[in-house]
């Protein structure tokens, strides 16, 4: 027995010396485990259980938008970790977008690829009211004598490491900045009926939204996107190991993760497949650049829908109410239905630095202009 635990916080310790180019999703289950044996076994129980649920609703959708309530724990030492507001806000919008796919650069998704593209039909606020129920603005801040956390610990989800404990993980998804050590952007638990009491998704402060110290190449705010379809049960698109499986149906087979931004098709027909459209490589769970990455799939929207139904049912009802004082970031619930240029072709690319006009079903037009 105890020579299994040292082969499993081996693992563990190696899977996070490989992982430390950006999520440490898969070492923190390990890590659970290690720790809380029971774990292990309800995690087993997930894929089949979540298999059952799509298998017997295959047409489900969410009757009205689920709306998330988020409460994110600035923990900081240094001024430059404690961020502002805006860069919250930031991050808040962009999940809203990638989610319910208004996301401006959607159009780079390959055709090929565009029909199976979802509007998750999930949404994120900043919480507004806090478990006391007193009104807040769904935002903490702790000063902090710990000058990096990390997954093996000092924990940031842990008040006696320098952190702070999560609200209640049943009612509020719980998002935690920090400087995050051993180069890792973020990394999240993934559900089941055995809920950690640290649930919820950490980020490093350099990785969070759009604005203040977010950095290149990951400073647009897909960590976040990564990281909380982890915490709504997605995998990896290459599934953790060589052509493994994401438990997604149509999501292509993809040998390993990719970096960068790769051109289309990249790798076409690996794994021993005819498939001449290669990686999803612009998933939001692959490794990319954030600049590259642009849709989920039916699929993986059918699998979060799922956990959330089986595993995180408080959410479905506990959203942000009574917004009167708070800011609320949530978006409204047009659709946007084409993209045209100013004379009014439609666009398929998205060409940056010119005008686009972003049309959506409620008659509403924007004009955006994508500056890199
Ligand atoms: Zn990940």
């Amino acid at each position: 027995m105890i020579k299994k635990k040292l082969t499993l916080l081996l693992l563990v310790s190696t899977i996070f010396i490989y992982a430390q180019e950006r999520c440490g999703t898969e070492a923190n289950t390990l890590k659970l485990i290690s720790k809380y044996p029971d774990y292990a076994k309800e995690r087993e129980k997930v894929n089949t259980e979540t298999k059952n649920w799509i298998a017997n609703l295959p047409n489900y959708q969410s009757k009205t938008i689920i709306t998330i309530p988020v409460v994110v724990h600035v923990v900081w030492k240094t001024s430059a970790q404690n961020i502002p507001d805006t860069q919250i806000q930031s991050q808040i919008e962009i999940l809203n977008n990638d989610y319910r796919r208004n996301n401006i650069d959607q159009i780079n998704t390959p055709g090929v690829w565009g029909g199976i593209a979802a509007d998750s039909e999930i949404e994120f606020c900043l919480a507004t009211i806090d478990p006391n129920g007193n009104p807040t603005t769904g935002i903490t801040r702790t000063q902090t004598s710990t000058s990096q956390f990390s997954i093996l610990g000092p924990s940031v989800e842990d008040a006696s490491s320098g952190g702070i404990e999560p609200w209640d993980i049943d009612n509020y998804l719980n998002i935690w900045v920090c400087n995050l050590g051993g180069g890792l952007l973020g990394y999240a638990s993934q559900p089941s009926n055995w809920l950690s009491s640290n649930d919820g998704v950490v980020i490093g402060y350099t990785n969070f939204g759009n604005s203040g110290n977010s950095n290149e190449p990951y400073h647009k705010g897909r960590t976040a996107t990564h990281e909380i379809g982890h915490w709504l049960n997605l995998d990896h698109i290459w599934g953790d190991n060589n052509c493994s499986d994401d438990n997604v149906s149509d999501t292509p087979k993809q040998e390993e993760d990719n970096y960068g931004c790769p051109g289309f098709p990249h790798n076409p027909n690996s794994c021993s497949t005819t498939n001449s459209n290669g990686d999803m490589f612009m998933n939001y769970m692959d490794y990319t650049n954030d600049q590259c990455m642009n849709l989920f799939t039916k699929g993986q929207k059918a699998r979060m829908l799922a956990a959330i139904n089986l595993y995180r049912p408080n959410l479905i009802y506990n959203t942000c109410v009574d917004p009167t004082n708070v800011i609320n970031m949530s978006t409204s619930n047009k659709k946007l239905v084409k993209i045209v240029d100013i004379l009014g072709r439609e666009e398929n690319k998205l060409n940056t630095n010119s005008p686009l006009f972003y049309i959506y079903d409620d008659g509403s037009v924007e004009k955006k202009i994508i500056i890199e």
